[in-house]
């Protein structure tokens, strides 16, 4: 068992509508849970249903429900991003006085001539202009993030120390053609608006973090602590498994089968006779003997 820090600890978990929990996303959800509980945290939930064309039906309704049905309670009010639009205007703002934005009219037949990181061919035309994307619908052109060359380096939880060149990733969009805002900025503005110290979460997102510490820092947000987790294969494949490579919805008549499941892929032990114990029972023990670095040692 961890010694239990008495810094402040809000962690969260941040499901897309897009489908149901599964296997994957449950793996996420407890250790960030299990990680808040056992540091003494909060442990928030947020919808993350910025991306409104992605969104499905019922979806949110189902994670929620898969939440409760294997003993992950969150903390406060459930957090929307739909009804963000406002704050995440007001960052991107930010970024245009400092000019730190630019529109972008690259095709997407364009940059799929280009693939990898973005080239920055619309950076020196438009760098300072700046107007509302949805002032035109749909708008013409995107808004991106001039991420310079920098450096950013930070010490992950699972994976050690991480060191990544901007360059490396090029200037990500903040604002999309179709006038929707995009996560990177979202996430950035949401984590600093729900006041969350620790992040937990698939190692898919590790680059994404790179992106959000550098939005952390130009829109002068407080830093986050990162733990990034090993992705979950299906078996015998190195696909990820996710709702895009059609992750199977969990069960979940079968709560208590996949709890064990998930702490056996996060290295955790079990209690004795898993399977006798009520779900409330397993996770009281889980926190109890919640140790990440057992994670890295996997
Ligand atoms: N909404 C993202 C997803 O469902 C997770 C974002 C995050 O944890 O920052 O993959």
């Amino acid at each position: 068992m961890q010694p239990q820090t008495l810094q402040p600890y809000i962690g969260r978990f941040a499901p897309s509508p897009t489908g149901p929990l599964h296997a994957g996303s449950l793996f996420a959800a407890l250790a960030s849970y299990l990680d808040a509980k056992a540091n003494n945290g909060q442990w928030l939930l947020r919808i993350e249903d910025v991306d409104t064309l992605r969104n499905v039906e019922g979806a949110c309704e189902m994670i929620i429900q898969s939440l409760r049905n294997h003993g992950l309670d969150w903390d406060g009010d459930i957090f929307y991003q739909a009804d963000k639009n406002v704050y995440y205007q007001a960052g991107l703002d930010q970024l245009a006085n400092q000019s730190q934005v630019y529109y972008c009219d690259c095709t997407r037949a364009k940059l799929r001539e280009y693939p990898g990181p973005y080239p920055g061919f619309c950076r020196q035309k438009k760098r300072v202009a700046y107007a509302d994307a949805s002032a035109h619908t749909p708008a013409s052109h995107a808004i991106r993030f001039h991420c310079g060359e920098q450096q950013y380096s930070f010490n992950d939880r699972v994976l050690g120390p991480q060191s990544f060149n901007m360059q490396t990733f090029g200037d990500c969009i903040l604002k999309r053609r179709d006038s929707l805002f995009a996560y990177q900025l979202a996430v950035v503005i949401d984590d600093a608006a729900q006041a969350i110290t620790h992040v937990v979460r698939g190692a898919d997102l590790l680059e994404s973090t790179v992106w959000q510490i550098a939005l952390q820092q130009s829109l002068n947000l407080p830093p986050v602590k990162y733990a990034h987790l090993p992705v979950i294969t299906l078996d015998n494949s190195a696909q990820k498994l996710s709702k895009q490579t059609g992750a199977a919805a969990l069960n979940d008549q079968c709560a208590n089968k996949n709890l064990q499941r998930a702490l056996q892929q996060l290295n955790q032990p079990l209690p004795l006779s898993p399977e006798q114990l009520p779900i409330k029972a397993i996770i009281t023990w889980a926190i109890e003997h919640w140790d990440i670095e057992r994670i890295r040692e996997k």
